[in-house]
């Protein structure tokens, strides 16, 4: 069966985790048992139950193994399997996409019906629509505290679909939802008789899987060198996770920034059989015919293949969740894929307030604005940008080891600044 990863976003209590909750318990998804045993503890502590309260007790249990991260969760229909990310706060949506850790192609946006939409259900839509997540589903939750009022619901809709046309997104769907009493999540609700549309499950199913892009130019940013012996034969694999094309052994592979070159000896597929090719997706490596020097950073690419950009000065579109603003002549370290690299700004060209989308121009970048920028990095990095090839053009922005902000890379830039 497919998989399909899918982010879920929306202001704090407009009921993420209520409708996540109530995905895994009315798609039979929950450990036996435990759907009772919350209800239970529920009951013994005097407090209602809550389907929120269900998922903070699948997060505990799941963040004490090793191998998951505590904002998933996973559940089935009949057509794909489906991992749900639940991004509480911008820094970690921002955290997931980038890294890759967990990235997204659809998300569930969630807006609270009695409280309406708050400056967060906008700032979520403009990463959405920076990030390149173009399939939405729009829950206008809570509808039984509003008595499933259609006037309320549609103007909630007008209001919230002129934001996102501005910024470039057109929902697949409004639905009318109750987190609490289940109404449109797994089964159309009798309390909605003027809603003719499709639960949130069934629009799930309906979203498009996009495959990871194996037919783009090969591009693995490289995690780390290791050495290895096998049969008394010394090796070094270059690993990484390759986020687009593929690779076959035989093949001359280019190391960027650096440009040097090599031919592919092997494939490793580490806890799988060595594959006959690597491809997007994968978390793998490969040792070199040459000993040449690879370094955690370096972006492989094959020759004969579209090459990414290498510079030092580039143009991005970036996101700012710092305390402080972000200032030019301070030094910030940026990460993309596997490489870090100081910089500072240039030029802040453009600042956008992501919620009310009114630009200016100005010398610094508050919390929650986005800017358009020119920076200056310390050393040259290799990159894609992101319009070209989105995987290796998204970046993360480091405060004193905080991630303080992100974006996109939107042009390379000449190394000297053209003359006027
Ligand atoms: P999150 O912060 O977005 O994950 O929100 P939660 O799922 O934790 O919900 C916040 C509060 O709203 C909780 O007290 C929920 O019980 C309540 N809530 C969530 N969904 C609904 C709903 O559909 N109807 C009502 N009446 N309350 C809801």
């Amino acid at each position: 069966m497919e998989d399909m990863n899918i982010v879920i976003v929306g202001h704090v209590d407009h009921g993420k985790s209520t409708v996540v909750g109530r995905l895994l318990a009315d798609t039979d998804s929950l450990p036996e048992g435990r759907l009772e045993q919350v209800r239970e503890t529920c009951k013994r502590n005097a407090k209602p139950f809550e389907y929120a309260f269900l998922l903070d007790a699948l997060k505990d249990e799941q963040a004490q193994g090793i191998t998951i991260d505590a904002a998933r969760c996973f559940f089935k229909t009949r057509l794909r399997n489906y991992m749900i990310i639940d991004a509480p706060g911008h820094v970690e949506f921002l955290k997931n996409m980038v890294t890759g850790a967990s990235r997204a192609e659809a998300a569930l946006l969630v807006i609270d019906a009695a409280e309406g939409i708050r400056e967060n259900t906008r700032r979520h839509g403009y990463l959405l629509s920076m990030l390149g997540i173009r399939q939405v589903a729009v829950l206008v939750n809570k509808m039984d505290l509003v008595a499933y009022d259609r006037l309320r619901f549609e103007k909630t809709v007008q209001e919230y679909a002129d934001f996102l046309k501005r910024i470039g997104i057109i929902p697949s769907a409004y639905i009318p939802t109750s987190g609490m009493e289940g109404d449109n999540i797994a089964r159309h609700s009798a309390n909605t008789p003027w809603f003719t549309g499709r639960t949130v499950l069934e629009e799930l199913d309906h979203f498009q899987s996009s495959k990871p892009p194996v037919s783009q130019p090969f591009r693995m940013p490289v995690q780390g060198v290791y050495k290895f012996t096998r049969k008394g034969d010394n090796r070094r694999i270059i690993a990484g996770t390759i986020e687009s094309g593929r690779l076959q052994a035989g093949e001359e592979v280019v190391f960027y920034p650096s440009g040097k070159t090599s031919r592919v000896r092997t494939l490793e597929g580490f806890n799988r059989e060595t594959p006959q090719c690597l491809e997007a997706g994968w978390a793998a490596g490969f040792t070199l015919e040459e000993q040449i020097y690879v370094k955690r950073g370096d972006l492989v690419c094959k020759a004969g293949e579209p090459r990414p950009r290498v510079t030092s000065r580039v143009k991005v579109n970036l996101f700012w969740l710092g305390k402080e603003p972000l200032v030019p002549k301070k030094e910030y370290v940026l990460k993309l894929g596997t490489a870090k690299m100081g910089f500072r700004i240039e030029e802040i060209v453009r600042v956008l307030d992501a919620a009310t989308l009114q630009a200016g121009k100005r010398d610094w970048v508050a919390r929650h604005e986005v800017a358009e920028c020119i920076l200056k990095l310390k050393k040259a990095i290799a990159f894609d940008q992101a319009w070209e090839l989105a995987q290796t053009g998204r970046f993360v922005i480091v405060d004193r080891y905080e991630i303080a902000g992100g974006g996109i890379v939107d042009e390379a830039l000449e190394e000297q600044p053209a003359p006027l």
